[in-house]
């Protein structure tokens, strides 16, 4: 009958496999720890760093790439200069005059040539006859101006020796052959660019050259600045990123040591190119220089081992955090381990002495040796009484395994919590006053049916009583009080015991927990009876309170609502 309601053996199997579940899922907890906080960033520490070894080099990589990009665009942007201004020569070269006018009409002709293009600051033809060369009526008031129409003037005569092999030379390349050099104007030092052709009616054997002089203004601020522009504007539309800017200076140094663009995009600010490439055909003397604005490709660099370093701190902090979180998850692992170990010996012990004194009592009486009913009655009592003890026992281990692998389900029914107190007591009283205890019991009748789950309550009961009673020395009182505070019912367990220290009052309602009192260490317990306890209070939407004082004795109050909350009327898992 007493196994019949406490345990059997497919039971009991299921407890010890809810505990290797609960050694399992722990396992489980600390090797999924170990993984995310400590194995992935050390993994990805290791990582980052291998290729930290390698982003000097990368760096190096990342610069010659972007160098390479910049030669090209600057082998881009000559082109597109070359081309402009030979469309622009060839244009003028169409209204050019021809070598057999007379002198009259070949200034006409080329006087029409600057009408029509004002870009144009001198214009040229080189023939048999001599050379005619006619510039910009409205500039020729500027000094500057007239003396360099003067000085071309004076210095034709190179043409006149080197003008045959010109012509070969232009014959072949079928372009104008662009050339310049430095010249002066009331701003200073600026580069004057002159288009050389041939006119293409004429048989290969006339020596006769054309030529267009570049306004120094309009080279400057329109057809270079123009294609700088667009070759800047083309990056910055096509890629994003760091927008580019470009420039074009002349590299001798009677232009000055430092660096003075003759035409550069609006973002070049100072400082010097990332890369130059001087003009190697057309436009001679002069050279291009690219960069990024506001920033170089080394910097770029700089900043990716910069991120670097961060994402390194970033992962180095992680994996401190993760070993520190390690410790404290295995020093709580083994604090558990410790507490389990306990529990079990505890058990042991515990399942031993009723079952003996069980065994004892009932082989005494089954040897027919005593004959006064009095002291069979007796011996049944004592067979009894530690059969309950075993129940209880029993049923605690039960329930917290149950509560362990979130199976332990709660039956709620209406209940007269008078009446499931006082019957509960009754199979105590006796065991009660054997013992020597002063019992007092205040229970108020006139108390509300509140859905309960009455074995677990008349459980928590239980095991408040019986720790009172373990937990007793020289005082023996034993107090159960229940009454109705403020819309909540309060069951209270009083003794005039050990008494608890504060300290350890928070953690006693914890599983496995027992305190270091030497009375606890001699007391079988298993450190389960406080925790169901809880468990049980919490499920019926109450709590469980200790006031205690070491050496006076402790009161527990379990508070119940006086309407249990709905919700709670099916399973309750376990925390
Ligand atoms: P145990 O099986 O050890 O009694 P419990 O969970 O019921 O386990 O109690 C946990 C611990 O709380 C006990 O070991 C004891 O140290 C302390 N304790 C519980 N009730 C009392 C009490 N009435 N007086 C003194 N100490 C108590």
């Amino acid at each position: 009958m007493l196994w019949a309601d406490t345990a059997s053996y497919s039971e009991v199997k299921m407890k010890l496999k809810s505990r290797t579940f609960i050694g399992g899922f722990n396992r489980f907890r600390l090797m999924l720890t170990l993984g995310l906080a400590v194995l992935l960033p050390a993994a990805a520490l290791i990582y980052v760093n291998f290729s930290q070894l390698r982003a000097f080099e990368r760096d190096k990589v990342l610069e010659a790439a972007i160098h390479r990009d910049f030669q090209d665009r600057l082998a881009l942007t000559e082109k597109k200069i070359n081309k402009r201004a030979f469309t622009l020569a060839e244009e003028a070269r169409d209204f050019f005059p021809s070598p057999d006018d007379d002198i009259h009409e070949k200034e006409r002709k080329l006087d029409l040539v600057l009408a029509k293009s004002p870009w144009l600051a001198h214009v040229f033809l080189f023939d048999e006859k001599g050379f005619v060369l006619r510039s910009q009526p409205q500039q020729m008031s500027d000094k500057y101006f007239r003396d360099e129409h003067d000085h071309l003037i004076e210095n034709y005569h190179w043409m006149t020796m080197e003008g045959k092999s010109s012509v070969v030379d232009l014959h072949k390349r079928a372009r104008p052959n662009i050339y310049g050099g430095p010249t002066k104007r009331s701003y200073g030092e600026t580069y004057l660019a002159t288009a050389m052709f041939i006119l293409p009616q004429l048989p290969k054997d006339r020596v006769v050259i054309g030529g267009v002089m570049f306004d120094p203004c309009f080279l400057r601020q329109t057809l270079f600045s123009g294609v700088l522009d667009e070759m800047a504007n083309e990056q910055s539309n096509n890629q994003g990123g760091n927008p580019l800017a470009l420039m074009i200076y002349a590299p001798d140094p009677e232009m000055g040591k430092e660096i003075k663009p003759l035409s550069a995009t609006a973002g070049w600010g100072d400082g010097k190119p990332e890369v130059m490439r001087k003009f190697d055909d057309s436009f001679r003397g002069l050279a291009m220089g690219i960069k990024y604005q506001g920033t170089s490709a080394a910097a770029l660099g700089q900043t990716l081992v910069h991120r670097s370093f961060l994402i390194l701190g970033i992962l180095s902090l992680m994996i401190i955090g993760g070993l520190v979180l390690t410790k404290h998850v295995v020093s709580k692992e083994m604090a558990l381990a410790r507490l389990k170990s306990d529990f079990v010996s505890n058990v042991s012990h515990e399942l031993r002495t009723p079952l003996a004194l069980i065994r004892l009592y009932a082989e005494t009486l089954e040897l027919g040796r005593i004959t006064t009913s009095e002291k069979k009655q007796q011996y049944y009592r004592i067979i009894r009484k530690e059969s309950e003890r075993l129940t209880a026992l029993i049923n605690n281990i039960l329930d917290f395994s149950r509560i362990e692998a979130g199976r332990k389900e709660y039956e709620f029914r209406e209940t007269d919590i008078a009446e499931l107190v006082r019957n509960t007591l009754d199979s105590y009283r006796y065991q009660i006053e054997q013992q020597g205890f002063e019992f007092e019991e205040d229970i108020d009748s006139n108390l509300p049916a509140v859905p309960v789950d009455r074995e677990a309550i008349a459980r928590a009961l239980v095991n408040l009583v019986n720790n009172a009673l373990k937990y007793s020395t020289d005082e023996k009182f034993l107090g159960v009080k229940l009454y109705r505070e403020n819309g909540v019912l309060k069951l209270e367990v009083m003794d005039h015991g050990i008494g608890i220290a504060r300290r350890d009052q928070s953690k006693i309602f914890e599983k496995f927990y027992r305190t270091g009192d030497p009375l606890v260490h001699n007391t079988k317990g298993s450190g389960l009876g406080l925790s169901l306890v809880r468990h049980i209070t919490q499920a019926h939407g109450g709590e469980i309170a200790v006031e205690s004082i070491p050496g006076k004795g402790s009161k527990f109050t379990l508070s119940l609502p006086v309407t249990s909350p709905i919700s709670q009327r099916s399973a309750v898992q376990s925390a």
